[in-house]
């Protein structure tokens, strides 16, 4: 076997949510957009609809088409990009609930399902999607009167507790709903750690589900093991990869091992991460390759078969960071090579 090996914690996901929910007075929904973040779908939410999942969030129908097929009919689920040209089928089919960003998404909702339950997107200031401000007076008396399953906006910023523009969100939100009957949701996960105001009906977390920051709480939820196809001796002042970008300065031993930037080890990592063997760490040294990492491992008493690359010794965020990227992005590029087990 010579693939990579990405174990997915269903427990630790499960438990990450129940740690979100219960920082909230209110009711706890699940993002699963991105295929579970990257790590499936199907499981992922299977495995928090029986926590007691009962909303779900994807970015588009097709998507949501997905999490319907594992999770069943039930469970609400909501379509950030809401309703697109060519939805209407998917969306009945499948029993989902596209969030209106714009008038003419309204109108194409009216007119190719007019019964079809829809909630409603507002920009509150990130101008990224959702109804502006003076569409939103216009539409807002017929939208109520059709009773949306939910009103919500998203913040720009929530990953900075301090940064102003969580208050002056918080504001433009209340304005555009005060008196509205419809359940509110504006929390992902940096809203739901910044306290009450910002938690309205519903809270929807994604990427603190899935062991990132900003939910500093949170458990780890993916181990990738990464298997050693080769470990040879070098001699001081021989060098390793492209670029000759490292050399041994000592009588090395490096092992090569099947992962690469195609696996989402992004090239850009350079130096400065860990692989493990058991807690023993060995530095990735030379370039990141398309398929093959290259590890020191002098100071292992033996030659490893495997090395954990991701786990509680190395998080998520710590990839990013090296890679100059976000956990969120870490996660979504781990590729299709991968071998895939559940912990349940
Ligand atoms: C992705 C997304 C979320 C979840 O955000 P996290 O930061 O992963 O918790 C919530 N709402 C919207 C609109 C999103 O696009």
């Amino acid at each position: 076997m010579s693939t990579a090996r990405l174990t997915i914690n269903l427990q630790a996901l499960a438990s990450n949510w129940r740690a979100l929910d219960a920082k909230t007075d209110v009711e706890t929904a699940a993002v699963v957009k991105a295929d579970g973040y990257g790590l499936g779908a199907g499981p992922v939410s299977n495995a928090l609809a029986e926590e007691g999942v009962r909303k779900f969030f994807v970015a588009v129908a097709e998507e949501g088409a997905a999490v319907r097929q594992a999770i069943g009919p039930g469970p609400q689920i909501c379509v950030f990009s809401g309703h697109m040209e060519g939805d209407a089928d998917l969306l009945r089919a499948h029993d989902l609930i596209p969030l209106i960003n714009a008038p003419q998404q309204f109108q194409r909702h009216m007119q190719a399902l007019p019964d079809h339950p829809f909630g409603i997107q507002l920009d509150s200031g990130m101008n990224r999607l959702g109804l502006e401000p003076a569409d939103w007076t216009d539409l807002r008396p017929k939208a109520e009167a059709l009773n949306p399953v939910v009103v919500m906006s998203h913040l720009a910023c929530a990953d900075e507790p301090d940064h102003p523009m969580n208050q002056q969100q918080l504001k433009t939100f209340r304005e555009m709903t005060d008196g509205i009957t419809a359940p509110r949701s504006l929390a992902a996960t940096g809203g739901t750690l910044l306290g009450p105001e910002f938690h309205f009906e519903l809270c929807r977390p994604g990427i603190g589900l899935y062991g990132g920051m900003p939910f500093a709480g949170a458990r780890p939820v993916v181990t990738v093991d990464l298997p050693v196809i080769q470990v040879r001796a070098l001699e001081v002042g021989e060098t390793v990869g492209y670029g000759n970008s490292w050399a041994a300065r000592r009588p090395s031993r490096i092992a090569t091992v099947a992962a690469g930037y195609a696996d989402g080890l992004h090239r850009a990592i350079g130096g400065g991460i860990d692989t493990f063997a058991g807690d023993q760490p060995c530095p990735v040294v030379g370039r990141i390759s398309m398929d093959l990492i290259t590890v020191d491992v002098t100071d292992l008493p033996e030659d490893p078969e495997r090395l954990r690359i991701l786990n509680g010794h190395q998080t998520v965020d710590d990839l990013a960071e090296a890679a100059g990227t976000i956990g969120y992005e870490i996660l979504t590029s781990m590729g299709r090579r991968y071998s895939r087990g559940y912990v349940e």
